[in-house]
């Protein structure tokens, strides 16, 4: 074990020679600032600029690892606290001491650096399961995992060259400037990628279970519209759905186009019964459905008034997957559909993109792809929260 352990200290201390350069090495503990360092994650090079080598050891700013890892970070009393697949990794600053599951770890993989949190690209990689590839020449290192889509060595080698070649193109002085217009949003604002939600409907089911899982282990939350008549016979799926932190919203109680849309009263008792049931289960209180077949046609103005005043807020979609078209073969195509709208949101200046899916087989099959992609995009993933209401539906009712 003790063996095992000096042999990973020795390999880091010469992956940090084969990536240290002169200045870098001399400026070893304060660690300089190195733009020429490139961080990448699968197949794309990250937008991070501070990339910093501290005794050898590649280091960035904490938050931007959170951001594109997806790590969970929290500072409790001064103490920043990482929880990551059942691991906590805890750096105090005062005393610099980095430790995991409550060991104190020999070295720091996190510091800090003139008030900055900093962390070690290696070691959370590794820590997390994300294997690492190091390309000296290029000073670049990438992680990735072996089980999702990335070129091979060499071809990445190629692409951050490739790279390099066109940022050296892009700092080459043009002769007559042109003028640049001034832009109204800041270049941070301007890069921030929309949010995005994950919603499903028409469980809970045996799909819905499948669909659970996926989001665990994904650790994304989302946003399901479950039915009335199937939360009677599957009220653990519900409660398991509230447990792992989803939102559960109705779907109503039926699904049934001629009893749900038969009178203003039939449609706010689907309602009530259904979102009632969601209390009964889960303990949580809920305001928010989704009705069968979307709110447009459907809706009268007469119940757009009676949900206002219920209290009841109503959410259609901005992308539809149509999953439900597809069989289990042809889960590319619900991918695609997904992928597309999303895109198109996004282009449409559409903040809170909101992606409607099934819990069907097929959306299962579909389901961790969507999610990697919207991770490597950089979409920020997010569940529909009473506090934080956002207006959605198809009817622009501002009330709803
Ligand atoms: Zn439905």
């Amino acid at each position: 074990m003790k063996q095992k352990f000096s042999i990973a200290l020795i390999l880091l201390f010469i992956c940090g020679l084969l990536l240290g350069t002169g200045t870098n090495a001399a400026a070893a503990s304060q660690g300089t600032p190195s733009s020429q360092r490139l961080i990448a994650l699968h197949d794309r090079i990250l937008p991070i600029e501070d990339v910093r080598v501290v005794d050898g050891d590649t280091k960035v700013p904490l938050k931007d690892l959170a951001k594109y890892l997806y790590l969970p970070v929290e500072v409790v009393e001064g103490v920043t606290v990482i929880q990551k697949r059942g691991m906590e990794f805890r750096f105090d600053p005062v005393t610099g001491i980095t430790t995991k599951d409550g060991k104190e770890l020999s070295w720091s993989p996190i510091r800090e650096i003139d008030g900055t949190t900093y962390m070690s690209v290696k070691y959370i990689a590794k820590e997390i399961g994300f294997e690492l590839d190091f390309f000296p020449q290029e000073k670049t290192i990438r992680i990735f995992r072996e089980d999702y889509k990335h070129s091979g060595y060499d071809a990445f080698q190629q692409a951050i060259q490739h790279y390099r070649l066109e940022q050296q193109e892009a700092a080459k002085p043009v002769p007559k400037p042109t003028p640049k217009p001034v832009k109204p949003t800041s270049p941070e604002t301007a890069k921030k990628k929309p949010n995005v939600y994950l919603t499903f409907d028409d469980g809970p089911n045996q799909f819905t279970t499948v669909n659970l899982k996926t989001l665990k282990e994904q650790e994304v939350q989302a946003t399901f519209f479950f039915l009335g008549k199937h939360m009677k016979k599957n009220p653990s799926i519900v409660k398991a759905a509230a447990k792992d932190g989803h939102y559960i919203g109705s779907h109503s109680m039926t699904h049934d186009k001629e009893l749900v849309y038969k009178s203003t009263d039939s449609f706010m008792n689907e309602m009530k019964e259904s979102t009632q049931l969601i209390q009964k289960i889960t303990g949580k209180s809920t305001k928010l459905i989704r009705v069968p077949y979307g709110s447009k046609p459907h809706v009268t103005p007469d119940m757009q008034k009676q949900l206002a005043a219920g209290g009841y807020k109503m959410w259609d979609w901005d992308v539809d997957s149509n999953d439900w078209r597809f069989t289990e073969e042809e889960t590319e195509k619900i991918i695609a559909n997904v992928k597309e709208g999303v895109a198109k949101a996004e282009k449409a200046g559409d903040r809170d993109i909101v992606i409607l899916m099934h819990d069907r087989s097929q959306t299962t099959k579909a389901l961790p792809a969507i999610i990697e992609w919207l991770k490597e995009e950089g979409y920020t993933f997010k569940k529909y929260e009473n506090d934080h209401h956002v207006v959605k539906n198809f009817l622009h009712d501002k009330a709803l």
